[in-house]
């Protein structure tokens, strides 16, 4: 367990506070949707929302993938351990094989109604900037243990390669989710190999149609892959949120942290908001 203080907290934990905190100033810069609510007060709420979250990220999810892999070294049972080639190459597939496994468990977290419970708390952020990137709801790390631990064991990623994925995992995140707006040509072209702003701002529209595409996490051809890509919409069209949950005076710390234990309501309930939009032309082509 020494690794995860070596690695990820003496290591990746500072990188990844100071990438927050780039973030959190260029996106108040550059900002490229208008914001609905005050800053402050979605920080504090997000802030508070993801501290279960976190604690169980790294004295529950961290252990248990480090000890999965270490396992699975005694055990030689993963594809990596099946062939022989440099670490590096060995590392790189694992890396391809979890951000692949984890575009899909992002597709089921939409899909299955009890993943959507408690993805819905991220979801319902009626903004969405860096903050957005640690609402997570507790529970959802803990179903997500299971999944993503299957996958650390059939890649037979090493405890290093877990924890470094973990860390680019974290700042992909972030970056996705931050309001920042980028040069246009510059983010078309990281678009055709990482997930942008405005690709995952899409990804959280209040239209069906619109949140049923973009799952990626790092990569973005994941996408591009299995036709669930959507980059023809204008960032300043898309209305953020779920349209069930679009009161901000109901969404407090108390009641996101327990939304999960009630019953969910369907997503179109407010009137008004469409299920699909008209089409720009193209499909790949990152609207301004
Ligand atoms: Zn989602």
């Amino acid at each position: 367990m020494n690794l995860i203080k070596r690695i990820f907290d003496l290591k990746g934990a500072p990188v990844l506070v100071a990438a927050f905190l780039v973030l959190f100033i260029a996106e108040g810069r550059r900002p490229l949707r208008k914001r609905n609510l005050p800053r402050g007060k979605r920080f504090f709420i997000n802030a508070i929302v993801s501290l279960p979250a976190f604690t169980l990220l790294r004295f529950l999810f961290l252990p248990a993938m480090v000890k999965l892999a270490m396992k699975n070294k005694k055990l030689q049972w993963g594809i990596n351990y099946q062939y022989n080639g440099h670490p590096y190459i060995k590392g790189m597939v694992a890396f391809f094989i979890m951000d692949y496994t984890n575009y899909l468990w992002h597709i089921l977290n939409h899909k299955l109604p009890f993943l959507w419970r408690f993805h819905v708390v991220h979801h319902c952020d009626p903004d969405l900037d860096v903050t957005t990137a640690i609402r997570f709801h507790f529970g959802e790390l803990i179903g997500s243990v299971f999944y993503r631990g299957a996958f650390v064991f059939l890649s037979g990623a090493t405890p290093l390669n877990v924890l470094l994925y973990e860390i680019f995992f974290e700042g992909a995140t972030q970056f996705h989710h931050s309001n920042w707006k980028l040069p246009y040509n510059l983010e078309k072209n990281l678009n055709k190999i990482i997930v942008t702003p405005r690709m995952h701002g899409i990804h959280h529209s209040m239209i069906k149609q619109e949140t049923d595409s973009n799952y990626s996490v790092i990569f973005s051809f994941w996408d591009r892959l299995h036709n669930t890509v959507r980059l023809n919409v204008n960032q300043d069209v898309i209305v953020t949120g779920v349209p069930s949950y679009s009161n901000p005076d109901e969404l407090t710390v108390r009641y996101l942290l327990k939304l999960p234990f009630t019953k969910i309501r369907p997503w179109n309930q407010v009137s008004g908001v469409r299920d699909v939009r008209a089409s720009l032309p193209g499909k790949n082509n990152l609207a301004e």
